[in-house]
Order: structure tokens, then sequence, then C-alpha cells
């Protein structure tokens, strides 16, 4: 594995022009200097990203964001001293020097300032600010270590590793109105948190906001997962594994990952890209099942992640067998 620790010869790696993977707070990142467009280029082909699916800017400065951005609102500079570097994007106008690739088009950029050193002396080092989706292929499980991303993206130019991630899920996503903030992709920090600094906008509804590259089926194993809080009668629990929150389903399954020891939700989040994984590359295991939590707090970013990472599998016993099959 190309995984070291080597910040400068990243940094190197980043003002040539080259893909460098990074651990950040929420997931690893495929970092390019976001201010090169066949840098950027780069990540939508290693990636297999579609070109509509914008990327996050990581700055490591306040300076930088009024280098990226224009106009920027008071109320960003709140939401910023709160919760920066940290898990939140806030979606601002943006400035002439991003390249329309990085914004898909659009006139405003996603941004982030983000809680892990590596990733802040990344940035100052690499004297730019870095574009950087997760370090995985489009629409597959995110990678929460080093060796996650060796799996899935083997000829990336350099791996910085900074072991397993703290988070676990990625970034909440908001934008102003005049009104307040709104959400375009949930996450750790919640709406109740961020409603303490400014008022939440809920004029619309999230699901009807959906940023672009929102799509319905993400994070997906490559073997079936399907979502169930009670005993499934028609499956082979001695050929699958189960993702288990409460502890209360347990028995009978081939293994079992209890992703809480202290029925913590933020453990959900820490370690449930991490048990898809696992069960992924292990051969004995045919189907994961996730035990679902309540849609409340970071239970919303939980649920969004496992109904995305279920529903191609759904939709597939669905059109094969008819709805409600389990
Ligand atoms: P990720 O794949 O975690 O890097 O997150 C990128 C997501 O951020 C995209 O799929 C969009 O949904 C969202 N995003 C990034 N830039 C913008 C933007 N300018 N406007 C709205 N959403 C954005
Ligand atoms: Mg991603």
């Amino acid at each position: 594995m190309k995984s070291t620790n080597n910040i400068e010869f990243a940094a190197k790696c980043i003002q040539e022009g080259k893909l460098v993977a990074f651990p950040t707070e929420t997931v690893y990142g495929l970092g390019a200097n976001a201010l090169n467009p066949l840098a950027v280029a780069k990540i939508f082909e290693l990636k297999e990203r579609p070109s509509f699916d914008p990327l996050i800017v990581h700055i490591s400065t306040m300076a930088q964001l009024e280098t990226v951005a224009d106009n920027i609102d008071e109320r960003i500079y709140k939401l910023a001293e709160k919760f920066w570097p940290g898990p939140l994007t806030m979606v601002l106008p943006k400035s002439s020097i991003v390249p329309d690739l990085v914004t898909s088009g659009l006139p405003t950029v996603g941004v982030r300032m983000p809680k892990n050193e590596i990733a802040l002396e990344l940035i100052t080092r690499s004297n730019c600010p870095i574009a950087a989706p997760s370090a995985n292929k489009f629409g597959r499980i995110s990678p929460t270590t080093a060796a996650h991303v060796q799996k899935q993206l083997p000829n990336v130019d350099y791996i910085l590793d900074g072991g397993k991630t703290t988070v676990g899920i990625e970034s909440t996503i908001i934008r102003l109105t005049e009104i307040g903030f709104q959400i375009l992709r949930n996450g750790i920090i919640t709406k109740e948190e961020l409603e303490k600094v400014v008022p939440f906008d809920g004029s619309s509804e999230v699901e009807k906001l959906s940023a672009p590259g929102m799509l319905k089926s993400h994070y997906s194993p490559r073997k079936m997962l399907l979502i169930a809080d009670t005993e499934l009668l028609h499956i082979e629990k001695s050929k699958a594994g189960l993702i288990s929150f409460s502890g209360k389903l347990e028995g009978g399954y081939l293994k079992v990952i209890k992703v809480s020891q202290t029925n913590d939700l933020k453990d959900y989040a820490v370690n449930m890209f991490e048990a898809m994984h696992s069960f992924e590359d292990d051969p004995q295991i045919e189907l994961i099942i996730a035990e679902p939590v309540p849609s409340e707090g970071i239970g919303i970013a939980i649920m969004d992640r496992l109904r995305k990472a279920e529903y191609d599998w759904r939709e597939f016993l669905n059109s094969s067998y008819g709805a409600d099959t389990l």
C-alpha cells in the first residue's frame, strides 16, 4: 500500500496536479488542487463519478474561504465560528477562481474546514483549497480507513494514513436563505444544534431540496443489504451478517457486529461503513442485515445512509418477487 504519513510528499503531489487520499473526521477524501481543472477532472475519472455531482472544497483558514466564495453572509461567519473546523459544509456563492468543473456548473460552491490535523496540514502545505469527495468508487461504501481506500482506488497517487475516522459519515450540508438555513444532507451536526446559531427555514422539505448528486441509491455494498428491525423468516441467518445496535436481534446470525457498546448513536455513525466493508469482504457472508434506529437527531443521518445502501437491493427484491417480499 502506498500509504504512510508523509504530508510533505502528499502536498507536493497536490501541487503537481496529482490525487491524494487523506483522512478527515468524516470519511477519507480523494483530494486534488481545487483551482486546477485538470487535477479535478482526475477525481471524476478515478471515482467514476458523474460530472453533474459537485465537489466539496476543503479549506484550512477563514482567509481561504474568502478566496473561494463571494458575498459571504454574516451568518456564515457565526456558523463557522461555532462549527468549523468540523463536519459542516456550507453552500455559498462561488468566486471566479473556482473552476466550473468543481461545482458542476453551479454558481455556488460547497465549502468545509475539516477537523483533522492531517487534513488541515495537507491543505496548508499544498497552499491551495482542496476539492475532495469521498475516496471510494461512485455509489459504493464510503471509506473510513486507508485500507478501504486502497481496496476501491488502488491507482490513487498517494494515500495519507491517519487511522480510522472519528465521525464516520459525511458532513451535514446546509445553505442559507433569507429566513435561515436549509439542510441539503443530514450528518452528525443536527438541525437542533444549528438552530442555536441561525433559525431553521422549514419552508421546503429536505427531500424536495436535495442537492445535485443526491441519489436514492448510494453507499451500496456489493452484497445484499436489508434494513430489518424484526426477525426475518425467509432468510438464512447462518449465511448473514448483522449490523446490530440494540442487541435485540442477535440470535442465529453467522456474524454480528455490534456498533455500540453503550447505545450511543454516534458509535453507529462511526462504525457503520466499516461494518459494511467487513461483511462485504467476508467470503462467508452472503447477506447483510442492518438494524434501524429512530429517525431523530443523528438517527436521521444514519437512516439516510442505511436506506441508500439498501435501495438497489430492495428494488431488486421488489421487482423479482413483488413488494414486501421479506
Ligand atoms: P461528497 O460526495 O460527500 O463529496 O458530497 C458532495 C455533495 O455535496 C454533492 O453530491 C452535492 O449534493 C453537495 N454539493 C456540493 N456542492 C454543492 C453546491 N454547490 N450546491 C448544492 N449541493 C452541493
Ligand atoms: Mg461520497
